[in-house]
Order: structure tokens, then C-alpha cells, then sequence
């Protein structure tokens, strides 16, 4: 090293001289001052490391104490932290998807501090099953001969083409070969699980008698899958349920769907149709001998996947090995057992997810005016010249793949305050604030969406707006 370079590595802080500053103490007694050292010692390998890259690099002691100590902070914060969703997408993949309803936290707790019958018989005093709790319900409410819940979607579809397509041939048509979010891709699916891909058609049409030349003594299943966020229109035609359970039937072939979603009831009152989003009682109507679909999806409870359909399918699939790796754990079922159960007492309106679908514009107006004039409150005490605040109308999304052509009317609070920067920026400081708002925005104006604002959301935005422009927690709330 030479010695130039060596005067600037000087001049970084020392480990001892960052573990003496005064923050430090606070932090300790979170993570630990092993925790801390090791936080340092990799931050000051980078800084060392782009010093040799490029010795030119402009630091100073102060700016790394600064990082050291957001760096820490941001390891002394849970790292999975709630956040307020104001972008009006009901089902946020990335913000978790469906919220449980009070029941079904309720049965989670319980499931979660206490011994429980996950695999217990009362009645017998021996062992049962963990799908027991569940599956009747299932049955109930979507007409299915039997029903195994397993650990997502994806789960479901890998052990059912596993353990009825594998080493034989799965026929599916072009235009369903969809990649899903997180890089759930059918046709990678499908090869995991070691069936042989026939497609069929083209990317717009497909028709019956495609999937009729391309069935062969190796086939096994007709695999039909919701194109999820991708949707076709203009010149294209795909092949009904009906005719391809006959199909598949007149061959001693099984029809299965991957249905995505899985609603349970008629969500048409929101304004919600399609032939390609049908409720899971419809599609096995239709004549599919399995279909397989989310929990926490339409149907707003835990992160689960279904089977539902044929009792001889399901048999085969509750005695396949990969099943025991895919299976539920007891607070899920607990909840999804709680969920289900809103569902059978037609309670489903206390379900958060169908609550929110649901919300028509004019119940969402006047909590949107209420916001705005807290906000507008809580403005005048600043010195803030310059804001817009609105009410207006946004078309809300349901999200999760379902119905991506159908918006729902809803309305949102607009603001800019040109001041503090952009939208963009103030996005971010919202993001960033401790309530960790994530809204929408457009024509740079940030927009707090009221369809998936709930319980104390409003407080939180509020709270957040008044952290960003230094107001205290006491003057903030008279807001
Ligand atoms: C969402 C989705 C999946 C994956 O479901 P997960 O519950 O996320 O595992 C699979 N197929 C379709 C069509 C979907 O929409």
C-alpha cells in the first residue's frame, strides 16, 4: 500500500472510536454489542475496500459514523414491520397480500401459545389429521367431493401434477403458459414436476380439437391455468370448461385448473365478473375433476394453497410423500379453519380482503374528506406555503392476479407540497417514516387510496406527515 493511500485509510473512524459514541449504549441492549461490532467491521470493509477501488472517494469520519448508526438502526428494527397500504390494491402481493380477520388471528393465537388436536382425536384419544379440520368446510362451500389445503398454490399445483402427470404427458394450450409474480412460470412448474409439456394452439386461439391431435397414450392430464395478471383481448378464443371436461373425460383423462384466486362466493355485486375468474363451486361444476387455488388471495385468509375436486384424486394426493413436505402448519390452519368458518355463517363481509373488494366509492368519500381536512389542519401549523390537498376519484385495483381488467371506483386523497420536493420524494419519506405509509401517486401529487385504509391507518398517515415536517406527537393529533 502506498503511502498516500495509507494516510487516507487513516483517516476512517476506528472500531473502538464508533463503539464509544453515545448512541451506541441504546442500541446494545437490542442486538447485542457483538452484533454491533460485526455491523462495523463489514461497513468499514466497504468503505476501505471502494477507498482502494478509487482513493479519490470524498468521505469524512462523520459521515460514517452516520451510516454505522442507520445502519444499526436498521438492524435493532423488526425487519418484517407493518406498514399502512395506501396504494388501493386490496391484494398487495408485496405488502402480504389478505389481512385475517379477528376471528382468524384470534384461533391463530391460540393455536400459537397453546397444545392443540392439530393431529389429535378427542373422541379416540389417538392420532388424526391435520387436513380434518378443514376439509369439511372446504367441501361445504365449494361443493368438492374432498379438499386438501397444503402450503401455497404453487404447492398445490407441484403435488398434483406430481402425483398424477409424472413420466406422462400434461396438455396445455399457448396462451396459458404464464409466468406469475416471483417467477412462478407453468412451464418451469410443469418440468419440476416431472410431467412432459404438450402445447397446444397459439398464444390468441386455441381450440378443442388442438387439445383432441395432441392427446396420445402418454397423456395423463388437460391442465388448464388463469393467465393471472395477463390478459388476452381483441382476436382470440379459448376452449370452455364444459367441453374440455368432456374431452378429457371421454379419454380416461383428468381436466385440472389452477384457478389462482379462489373466491368462494359471487363477487359480481362488486362488479367483479369473467368467464376466466369463476367461483371455485362453478369451475367444478363446469366438470374440472381438480382445481387448486390460493388461501389468502379472493378468499382472504392465511397463505395456503387448495385442492379441491374428485375424492379418488384427492386419496392419491394425501398419500403422496411430497405431501409431507408441503403441508400446513397450525397457526395457518387455525386460521384458515377461522375463515372458512365466516364464510359457512355467510359472515363473509367480516373477512378484511371481501370487506375492502366490496367498499363502493360513496362509503369511502366521507372518510376521504376527513382525512383531507386533518391534513389540512395539521398544514396550517407549519410554515409550509405551498400544498394542494384533494379529494379525488382513482380506480382501485383487486390485485393478486384477479380480475387485472376489472378497476374498482374509489376515491383518494391527493397531495403535493412542492416545498419538501417531488412526489417521488415525498413517497419515500412517507415510506420511510416510523409508519412506513406506502401510497400511490400520479401527476406528481401522492395519493392515500381510502379502499385499503383501515383501523387506525388515518392516525398513522397523519402521524407520519407530521414526523416529516418536524411537528410534535401533541400538536399533530389535535389535527
Ligand atoms: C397466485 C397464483 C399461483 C401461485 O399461488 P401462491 O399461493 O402464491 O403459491 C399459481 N397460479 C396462479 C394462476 C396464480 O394466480
Amino acid at each position: 500500500m502506498d503511502v498516500r493511500l495509507q494516510q487516507i485509510m487513516r483517516q476512517i473512524p476506528s472500531m473502538d472510536r464508533l463503539l464509544s459514541l453515545p448512541w451506541v449504549a441504546e442500541y446494545e441492549k437490542k442486538i447485542g454489542r457483538e452484533t454491533i461490532k460485526s455491523l462495523i467491521t463489514d461497513l468499514l470493509a466497504r468503505q476501505r475496500e471502494r477507498i482502494i477501488k478509487d482513493p479519490d472517494t470524498a468521505f469524512d469520519a462523520e459521515t460514517i459514523a452516520e451510516d454505522a448508526r442507520r445502519l444499526i438502526e436498521k438492524k435493532s428494527a423488526p425487519s418484517l414491520a407493518p406498514v399502512v397500504n395506501a396504494t388501493g390494491v386490496v391484494i398487495h402481493t408485496n405488502l402480504g397480500r389478505s389481512l385475517l380477520a379477528k376471528e382468524a388471528v384470534d384461533a391463530l393465537t391460540a393455536a400459537a401459545a397453546s397444545y392443540s388436536t392439530l393431529e389429535y382425536s378427542l373422541e379416540e384419544g389417538t392420532r388424526g389429521s391435520r387436513n380434518d379440520h378443514v376439509e369439511w368446510l372446504l367441501k361445504r362451500l365449494t361443493g368438492a367431493e374432498a379438499a386438501l389445503a397444503v402450503n401455497n398454490n404453487a404447492a398445490a399445483v407441484i403435488l398434483a401434477l406430481s402425483a398424477l402427470a409424472k413420466d406422462k404427458e400434461s396438455i396445455i394450450s399457448r396462451g396459458e403458459l404464464v409466468e406469475i409474480g416471483g417467477s412462478f412460470r407453468i412451464p418451469e412448474i410443469m418440468s419440476l414436476s416431472g410431467t412432459k409439456m404438450i402445447e397446444v394452439g397459439t398464444t390468441n386461439r386455441t381450440y378443442l380439437k388442438d387439445y383432441e391431435d395432441a392427446i396420445t397414450e402418454e397423456c395423463a392430464v388437460l391442465l388448464k391455468v388463469h393467465p393471472s395478471n395477463y390478459c388476452i383481448t381483441g382476436f382470440h378464443s379459448a376452449v370452455t370448461r364444459e367441453e374440455l371436461a368432456a374431452l378429457a373425460h371421454s379419454r380416461g383423462l383428468i381436466l385440472m385448473e389452477d384457478l389462482g384466486s379462489g373466491m368462494l362466493i359471487d363477487m359480481s355485486q362488486a362488479g367483479l365478473t369473467g368467464e376466466n375468474d369463476p367461483t371455485v363451486a362453478r369451475s367444478l361444476k363446469a366438470g374440472c375433476d381438480i382445481v387448486t387455488f390460493s388461501g389468502d388471495k379472493l378468499l382472504g385468509g392465511p397463505q395456503v394453497g387448495v385442492i379441491a375436486g374428485r375424492k379418488d384424486i384427492i386419496d392419491k394426493l394425501k398419500k403422496h410423500q411430497l405431501l409431507r413436505a408441503l403441508r400446513v402448519d397450525k397457526m395457518t390452519l387455525a386460521a384458515f379453519e377461522a375463515t372458512l368458518r365466516l364464510y359457512l355463517r355467510g359472515e363473509e363481509q367480516a373477512v378484511p380482503t371481501v370487506e375492502m373488494i366490496f367498499r363502493k366509492k360513496e362509503d369511502l368519500l366521507p372518510a376521504a374528506r376527513r382525512l383531507a381536512r386533518k391534513l389540512k389542519a395539521l398544514l396550517k401549523k407549519t410554515k409550509v406555503q405551498r400544498c394542494l390537498i384533494d379529494v379525488v376519484p382513482v380506480r382501485d385495483a383487486v390485485g393478486g392476479g384477479s380480475f387485472p381488467q376489472s378497476e374498482l371506483d374509489g376515491c383518494a386523497v391527493a397531495l403535493s407540497l412542492p416545498e419538501l420536493g417531488n412526489s417521488g420524494r415525498l413517497a419515500e419519506r412517507l415510506r420511510m417514516s416510523s409508519a412506513h405509509v406506502i401510497a400511490g401517486a400520479a401527476d406528481d401529487r401522492v395519493l392515500f387510496h381510502m379502499r385499503t385504509l383501515r383501523g387506525k391507518d388515518e392516525e398513522r398517515i397523519i402521524e407520519a406527515l407530521a414526523e416529516i415536517l418536524c411537528i410534535g406527537k401533541e400538536d399533530a393529533s389535535d389535527a
